[in-house]
């Protein structure tokens, strides 16, 4: 149960992110003495950041682990049955914050690397651990910085795992191999304070929004396609009013994201929102967010050696999908071939009371050495 020790060692550091709280140190000692060769590249920030490059070998292919030690906060510690920093098993289950995401998953890539390197000294290829402890806050100085690094020393990653924890309904039904774009916009709309009595005197921004955002809101952006479902709109803060009952606002305000499929670049889609504004006529500021790009890995070697891996390990036929948030799978993206996401179920994840089935960690462990064999070994071995 090496897996289960390391998951509880890393549960117990306080790593709010930003913070690591020692888990890099913790994990980077297991790595050494393996043959890893551990470079710290972290950033002073804001926010200071914690990030580790790690890797064993020189040759290619290179195989590239991937994750975060932050956690989120804990939320009020007695709404939780035990500490969240605590870790603690009760009914098969290990309860504490980032028991699900992603510390039982960083405890199993060290230890399926253990048992690996042990196996396989002389293995083909190298292996590699991009880990960051800020992934839940903006992830501005986590990964994305060490992946400047990377390309600076013109250092192409083939595959990476990240082990976000994937799994939906049970362990192993999901494989994440690729994430939808996000972008989001803060739209202005003008109109004319004045009284209620008297509209003729005013031009209510409520009024003159409401069919755009009618129209907006049933736009179809597009199909998708065989890897992500239809880009989505949604709005998510409208606000106008002087907070008196008998004043017409002078301006509405608005909040929206698209996720977006790559069938919708993100500049199609402003060009999109500012053909319909333009049509209703309104007058308007539109302020955009540089989007999160989207990515994917089509099936190829990866998927096909973990689909094996997780029907070998637990009898279930892993489906593939691009659902959910952003991940830093987007940035690995830019310096490697093929990246995918898989880890354990991510039913509690960020809630109070995140667990993880003390069952998932030995299945978890085989899985990510099962890959590593699969990739990693000469064919005679
Ligand atoms: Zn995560």
């Amino acid at each position: 149960m090496k897996t289960l020790e390391l998951a509880q060692a890393l549960i117990a550091r306080r790593s709010i992110t930003p913070d690591d709280a020692g888990c890099l140190e913790l994990i980077a000692a297991r790595l050494a003495p393996l043959g890893f060769v551990c470079e710290r590249m972290d950033s002073e920030g804001p926010p200071r950041t914690s990030n580790l490059w790690a890797r064993r070998g020189a040759a290619s292919p290179l195989f590239c682990f991937a994750g975060h030690t932050d956690v989120v906060p804990g939320g009020p510690t007695e709404a939780w049955q035990s500490d969240p920093f605590q870790p603690e098993i009760r009914a098969g289950m290990l309860y504490g914050r980032g028991a699900a995401d992603m510390k039982s998953s960083l405890a199993a890539m060290v230890v399926a690397c253990e048992r690996f390197v042990a196996a396989h000294p002389d293995h083909a290829g190298s292996i590699a651990f991009l880990l960051t402890s800020d992934e839940e806050g903006d992830a501005f100085e986590g990964t994305t910085r060490v992946v400047e690094r990377l390309r600076g020393r013109q250092i192409g990653v083939d595959f990476c795992l990240v082990g976000e924890p994937s799994s939906l309904e049970r362990f192993g039904d999901t494989i994440k191999n690729g994430r939808r774009g996000s972008l989001s916009a803060r739209l202005v709309v003008r109109g004319q304070q004045g009284h209620v009595a008297y509209p003729q005197l005013a031009r209510n921004p409520i009024h003159l929004a409401a069919p755009a955002l009618a129209e907006l809101v049933a736009v179809r952006w597009d199909e998708g396609d065989p890897y992500f479902p239809p880009t989505s709109f949604q709005v998510s803060n409208v606000h106008a009013g002087t907070g008196a009952g008998n004043v017409i606002p002078g301006q509405l305000e608005l909040l929206f994201n698209f996720r977006y499929a790559p069938a919708s670049p993100p500049q199609a889609l402003q060009d999109r929102v500012h053909a319909l504004l333009d049509g209703f006529g309104l007058e308007y500021e539109l302020h955009w967010s540089s989007p999160s790009l989207p990515y994917l890995t089509p099936r190829g070697r990866l998927v096909a050696v973990l689909e094996a891996a997780i029907a070998k390990h637990s009898g279930v036929t892993a489906a593939l999908s691009t659902s959910g948030g952003t991940s830093d799978g987007r940035f690995i993206a830019t310096v490697c071939t093929e990246v995918a996401e898989f880890g354990p179920s991510n039913a509690t994840i960020h809630k109070i009371d995140e667990c993880i089935a003390v069952a998932e960690l030995e299945p978890l462990t085989a899985i990510y050495e099962d890959v590593l064999r699969s990739l990693l070994c000469h064919p005679a071995q």
